[in-house]
């Protein structure tokens, strides 16, 4: 018998590799931009056409590269950047694998032309199934100009998979501003399909941040208050939301040694500084920055993914809370904050603190990590609700409510008294002990599972408005709004655009009734921005969810006692599950066992 074990050819082993760092044209373009970044370029411009499956071009003013380099980059493993392993634990750079030049050429055709400054001419080479087919010498500016066209022209599967254009634009605009909020120093231009539709200048990162958040009619980092904390283990630098700007615009970025990352332990920390100063369903924005000794973290990540590893997460965790708490009180935001735990419990409560339930003061502790309370049930749902909502992709909602679902929701008869506590819960009798639902969240549930019916059934019911409104929106907006708006005319909106900023609200979902339709749309689409989602059916949930948040009954609104059974009885039929699919708690049960304790 002859032997069957072979290696794969080069352009066949390119193309499977190809699989795991270029997935859509969102990742080819960070591959690229990065490279530009590497290569010390101080402007760089990116060139789309058809959602990137066209074309995505790059065209940087960097170091560029020799006829040899050239030819030489587009190999397996092949980098300028790191020459031993040790290196990898001093990186400063964004690529270190030489696998993306490789990658990309597999499944597209390329083109290149760069020169070095020291050179007279560049070099110019195609590229097509990894196979150099052209080679010659160029006339061309300092710097490295790449062409990626037909992406995935060679492999169907892939390029059936891709979304429309307004998709992949849409995920190639989150990359892209990811990568600008980091590089303040390097100026960017992005176009699409002819049309300028970012051009940021060289700036300070705050100039930075304005310039892709805010609009006109509404400066955003007036919002703003600076965080900063050096320290031998990390230095942080940044800003943070003040708690009004809260939910309204929420827009939530971490960065580490000039990488964008998620990281939802941190987003905890910060989240802690700020318990007490929001109300419940508000996030704060942030942008933080950490920069820290490269051997500190774990630079070997996948490519396509955002988690970093920290070796000193929990001392992070805490000087990130630190910083984050002395800024919001140096800005008279918060009474001034001393940050050990003791002074801090005798401090008067802010005033808009809703309840006294003291729960986040005990996170100071040092030795507080969630990741380690497995032991007790309830503290281990609260860090799974956060990370199941930050991480990505969004989570199965199952998941959590086949491992946690301990309680279920009674029958609802005529003998069951209901009664209203707080304006807020309805308070009932189960067999398991008392029973308390958040009656705003158990209208969320409900609400949520209508619209996702409507959605499937396209069956919507619609309210005109007696005077369109018009709404304002930052370019990342629009397109995101953009891919959802089919959906959301489905359930009802009718929306026009105006202007390439503007859009004009006809008609709202019957559901809606007087609340704002501007706000609400708003909150809709940033809700989404905020979930990471990157599929239709994730974005109709986190849409869905986002507007059943804004239908429901508030917490403040008295119910009567009809109202109650049908909030509960609708409950019963729709969402038995004791969690919103965002985690949170829709009802929970004051066990006959801890009464008991009390007498
Ligand atoms: P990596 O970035 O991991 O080294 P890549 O495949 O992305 O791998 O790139 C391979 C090499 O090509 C880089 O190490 C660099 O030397 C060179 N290169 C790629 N893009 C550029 C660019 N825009 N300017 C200068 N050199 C580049
Ligand atoms: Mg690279």
């Amino acid at each position: 018998m002859s032997d069957i074990i072979h290696l794969l050819p080069d352009n066949v082993a390119n193309q499977i590799a190809a699989g795991e760092v270029i997935q859509r044209p969102a990742s080819c373009l960070k591959e690229l931009v990065e490279n530009s970044l590497d290569a010390g370029a101080t402007h760089i411009r990116i060139l789309v056409r058809d959602g990137g499956r066209t074309l995505l071009q790059v065209i940087d003013n960097g170091k560029g590269m020799s006829p040899t380099d050239a030819r030489m980059a587009f190999e397996r493993h092949a980098t300028s950047k790191i020459t031993q392993a040790a290196d990898l634990f001093q990186l400063r750079t964004m690529g270190f694998r030489g696998e993306a030049l490789a990658s990309i050429c597999a499944v597209a055709h390329v083109e290149v032309a760069t020169r070095r400054p020291e050179d007279e001419v560049g070099t110019h080479i195609e590229i097509a199934g990894s196979e150099v087919i052209k080679q010659e010498v160029v006339q061309c500016p300092v710097g490295t100009n790449i062409r990626v066209k037909n992406l995935f022209y060679n492999v169907p599967a892939r390029r059936k998979f891709l979304k429309t254009d307004q998709t992949e634009m849409r995920n190639i605009t989150t990359e892209y501003y990811r990568i600008a909020l980091v590089n303040p120093q390097v100026q960017f231009t992005l176009v699409n399909n002819d049309e300028i539709l970012s051009e940021l200048p060289i700036s300070s990162t705050k100039q930075r941040i304005e310039a892709i958040f805010g609009h006109s009619s509404k400066p955003f980092t007036s919002h703003l208050v600076d965080v900063l904390a050096n320290t031998e283990v990390v230095n942080i630098s940044g800003f943070v939301g003040k708690p009004e700007m809260a939910a309204k615009n929420s827009q939530q970025y971490f960065f580490v040694n000039g990488r964008y990352m998620r990281h939802p332990y941190f987003h905890k920390a910060i989240q802690t500084a700020y318990s007490g100063l929001l109300t419940a369903d508000h996030n704060p924005s942030y942008f933080i920055y950490f920069d820290i000794q490269p051997d500190a973290i774990d630079v070997n990540i996948h490519p396509t993914k955002t988690e970093i590893k920290f070796a000193d997460e929990q001392v992070i965790f805490q000087i990130l809370l630190a910083a984050v708490r002395e800024a919001l009180g140096k800005f008279n935001i918060t009474p001034s904050l001393d940050f050990t735990s003791e002074t801090h419990i005798e401090m008067p409560q802010p005033v808009k603190q809703p309840t006294t339930i003291a729960m986040p003061r005990l996170q100071v502790d040092p030795s507080y990590n969630p990741f380690k309370q497995k032991a007790n049930p309830q503290a281990r749902s609260a860090a799974m609700d956060w990370e199941k909502l930050y991480a990505m992709p969004t989570p199965e909602p199952t998941a959590v409510q086949a491992d946690q679902q301990l309680f279920a929701l009674p029958e609802i008869t005529e003998n069951i008294a209901l009664m209203q506590w707080q304006h807020k819960y309805i308070v009932l009798p189960s067999d398991k002990g008392l029973m308390l639902v958040h009656q705003h969240r158990a209208h969320m549930a409900i609400l949520y599972q209508e619209l996702l019916e409507q959605l499937r059934e396209q069956k919507g019911i619609s309210q005109s408005l007696l005077f369109p409104e018009v709404i304002e929106l930052s370019n990342e907006d629009v397109l995101t709004l953009q891919s959802l708006q089919q959906d959301l005319q489905t359930i009802g909106f009718a929306l026009d655009q105006l202007s390439p900023n503007a859009y004009t609200i006809s008609a709202v979902p019957i559901q809606l009734g007087q609340t704002n339709p501007c706000d609400t749309l708003l909150q809709v689409i940033h809700q989404v921005q905020d979930t990471g989602a990157s599929a239709a059916q994730q974005w109709q949930e986190a849409m869905a969810l986002a507007l059943a948040d804004r239908m429901a009954i508030p917490v403040g609104k008295s119910l009567s006692d009809v109202e109650m059974r049908d909030l509960m009885t609708r409950l019963n039929e729709k969402h038995s599950a004791q969690y919103l699919n965002n985690g949170q708690t829709i009802f929970t049960i004051l066990t006959s066992d801890e009464v008991q304790k009390r007498f």
